[in-house]
């Protein structure tokens, strides 16, 4: 049976582009054709600035929005990295294997190293060997497949590349995995810049949609989403980025092709009026149930207990396999 790992920080509140990028195919599809296993990367948020608490509280909170979007624990497996002492153990081995001009390449490192240093910080070594962590965290279950948004797929690309040498070196151990994208959606835009990813923030920057954001808060945000200067609604990721990205995510949204929603549309204001109440609609059953879940602490806790239990009895005989195969 096809292995699906898919994982997401808890560095912030989910937003829309995490639903929509991500989630929204975990449990729609993946759940149910794949073994498929969710997990809470707490410690992939430590590679920048954190506070203990918050990265304890957000991480419980993600845990509990992904099965109020429907994740199944009769069907996968839910649980919290730190957890699964596999990741580190297995990550230190590759960090024997990648190179440092390889993470120096990453374009996420050289993003968030650029910004940590213009705030006049420093960088965390961990910030660097972050791609590492989540090779192991992939390889460590014989993942064939990394359902993700498109802002991973070069750190997806680097799991494989570190899976092919160590198999080359050392011996057979781990499979090759691959990323797999949604068609629509697959990359959403901050309503504010579009140039940029929404992405999660601290500062509830007023283009980025939260998945548990209120029904007219999300009104809002939408209906003072940027457009462009001219008037027709045409999908033109390039050319009209803020109409593109009001267009795939209203299609992510009702099932549609952005190109031809285009065409139906005689003005932003409809245009934007239409994916605010679809927006609305998607997030309405997560949040309800989200709501009911908030009640049952207990519930999620227990999840996420016998998630990391099978997530150890999987990944252990690999790691294992790998401090073999590697001489120890
Ligand atoms: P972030 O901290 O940027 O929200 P995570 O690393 O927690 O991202 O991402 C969790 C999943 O959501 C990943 O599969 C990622 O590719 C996807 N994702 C994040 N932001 C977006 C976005 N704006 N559009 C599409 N997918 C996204």
């Amino acid at each position: 049976m096809t292995r699906v790992f898919s994982g997401v920080k808890p560095t912030g509140h989910l937003t829309l582009g995490n639903y929509l990028g991500a989630m929204r195919r975990w449990v729609g599809v993946d759940q149910h054709r794949a073994e498929a296993l969710f997990c809470i990367v707490d410690l992939h948020a430590l590679t920048v600035e954190h506070d203990p608490a918050r990265v304890r509280r957000l991480s419980r909170q993600a845990a509990t929005v992904l099965l109020a979007a429907g994740l199944d624990p009769e069907r996968c497996t839910v649980f919290v990295q730190s957890h699964v002492d596999e990741h580190a153990r297995l990550s230190y081995l590759l960090e024997c294997v990648a190179t440092d001009g390889e993470m120096r390449r990453m374009i996420q490192y050289r993003e968030k190293a650029g910004l940590e240093r213009a705030r006049g910080g420093s960088v965390r070594l961990s910030l660097l060997t972050y791609p590492v962590l989540m090779a192991a965290d992939i390889l460590a279950y014989r993942t064939d497949e990394v359902p993700v948004g498109d802002d991973q797929t070069q750190h997806v690309e680097l799991a494989r590349d570190l899976a092919v040498r160590f198999n080359q070196r050392y011996g057979h151990t781990f499979v090759v995995p691959r990323a797999t994208h949604p068609e629509v959606a697959a990359r959403v835009m901050n309503l504010k810049e579009p140039a940029s990813k929404m992405g999660k923030s601290d500062d509830f920057g007023p283009g980025i949609v939260y998945v548990l954001d209120e029904p007219d808060v999300v009104r809002k945000k939408v209906m003072r989403a940027v457009t462009d200067s001219g008037r027709d609604v045409v999908y033109d990721r390039a050319g009209r980025p803020g109409v593109a990205n009001l267009l795939e995510i209203l299609a992510a949204c009702t099932g549609g092709n952005p190109s031809d929603l285009g065409g139906v549309y005689e003005s932003y204001g409809a245009l934007k009026k239409d994916t605010a109440e679809a927006v609305v609609e998607v997030l309405r059953p997560v949040q309800a149930r989200h709501k009911e879940l908030c009640a049952d602490p207990g519930y999620v806790e227990g999840v996420l207990r016998d998630g990391a239990e099978r997530a150890r009895a999987m990944a252990r005989p690999t790691v294992d396999a790998a401090y073999r195969a590697i001489g120890l």
